[in-house]
């Protein structure tokens, strides 16, 4: 039997302050009394809270706002220079370290190849970077570290179960990380870790309920519900990157047969585009699918029908989370997003096509703000947003 909710006193003025967090978040700036009016609480308790966070310095009192009579109110915001945090993102080939401020503004970062790294190595390569990046940000101390890794995470735990390009499985990572920096660390899946930042400061920032979308060597995607990850029963929700498309298709990294990420992630399209011209005794116009991207935007015929195929089997999948899910939002994220002038008029057709009738008409499909600037973003946001749920824990008066 699932136990009734109960909470502390701590508890209770812990979701307050969040609460009031995220309105001047949401607003910029905002009066003491129309945090009041937004949130429900009572002008003593907005009164209390706020000198609190004004006290560790986590928000700032502005210039005056309109009065609507009598003397103008002072107007709060978030004081994104509160202190700094660390991200790290693993990925399949490369080490990213970056340091940013608590609007997840990147200040300074530094990348390295991580080519057969274990996972120790890429733990102390992971902090040099950031000892790099904190020199490049003018950055002395950091309240806390993120990090996202590609494959699958269990974030609650820091462990790292399994990253299929790296070869390895159940690490405990964020222990390492937090032992080696002496920070609090706080780890998530790479695409997971994605949409918290588009949540965060980029196009889904306001909207609660959205479906991210990453097309890259995989394809990964993450369910954001009520401004959280949806995790589901095993932890892993949104592998959209696994649904089969093709029952018969080609092999799958996971074992399967036909799923999308077998036929448009990025390794499978380039794949597809050298079988093509070697088929046809053709040399390759371009060395990888960024390239291909570009030689198909400049008309090379067959790189357009590649790329325009895997445009298909995305649109088939989108159109699936839009008759299942119905969202508001789907941001997708890639490097297919550079050519958007051909991408994203392919992508709507293909997903209109897919739907049930009337059932895309308000879901809005747009491509990240954010590129490839994401993951590093995310990693970064993973800290922040525990900041914005107990700050007292990571800022002192
Ligand atoms: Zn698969």
């Amino acid at each position: 039997m699932q136990q009734p909710l109960t909470g502390s006193f701590e508890l209770i003025k812990n979701i307050n302050t969040a609460c009031i967090l995220n309105m001047i978040r949401e607003k910029g700036s905002i009066s003491r009394a129309d945090i009041a009016r937004g949130t429900g609480l009572t002008p003593a308790t907005v009164s209390n809270i706020t000198a609190e966070l004004i006290s560790i310095n986590l928000i700032k009192e502005m210039d005056r706002g309109e009065s609507s009579g009598g003397r103008k109110p002072v107007l709060i915001s978030i004081n994104k220079t509160a202190c700094y945090v660390g991200g790290i993102h693993i990925g399949s080939t490369a080490i990213e370290a970056a340091v940013s401020n608590v609007s997840a503004e990147i200040l300074g970062s530094a990348r390295a190849p991580i080519e057969s790294a274990s996972p120790q190595e890429a733990v102390k390569l992971g902090l040099q970077l950031l000892e790099q990046a904190k020199v490049k940000a003018g950055v002395k101390d950091l309240a806390g570290i993120g990090v996202c890794t590609h494959g699958l995470v269990r974030s609650d735990e820091g462990l790292l179960v399994f990253a299929p390009n790296l070869g390895w499985s159940n690490i405990k990572m964020g222990d390492m990380f937090a032992e080696a920096s002496g920070l609090p660390v706080f780890m998530e899946n790479d695409v997971r870790a994605m949409a918290l930042a588009e949540s965060w400061c980029g196009l889904a920032f306001g909207v609660k309920d959205y479906i991210y979308l990453y097309i890259g060597p995989g394809i990964g995607g993450s369910i954001i519900s009520g401004n959280e990850l949806f995790k589901g029963q095993g932890g892993f929700a949104g592998e959209f990157g696994h649904a089969a498309i093709e029952p018969d298709g080609p092999l799958c990294s996971c074992g399967n047969r036909g799923c999308l990420q077998a036929l448009a992630s990025e390794k499978a399209v380039f794949e597809s585009y050298k079988k093509r011209r070697a088929a046809n005794n053709l040399p390759l116009n371009c060395k990888n699918y960024e390239g291909l991207l570009y030689i198909a935007k400049d008309g090379d015929k067959d790189a357009l029908e590649e790329i325009l195929r895997s445009i298909r089997y995305i649109g088939i999948e989108v159109g699936n989370i839009i008759n299942a899910l119905s969202p508001l939002l789907i941001v997708i994220n890639g490097h297919l997003t550079k050519i958007s002038e051909i991408t994203m008029p392919a992508l709507k057709k293909e997903t209109s096509s897919h739907c049930l009738k009337y059932s895309d008409i308000d879901t809005k499909i747009v491509f990240s703000s954010l590129r490839d600037e994401a993951p590093i973003k995310g990693a970064a946001t993973c800290v922040i947003r525990q900041m914005f749920e107990s700050p007292k824990k990571f800022l002192k008066d």
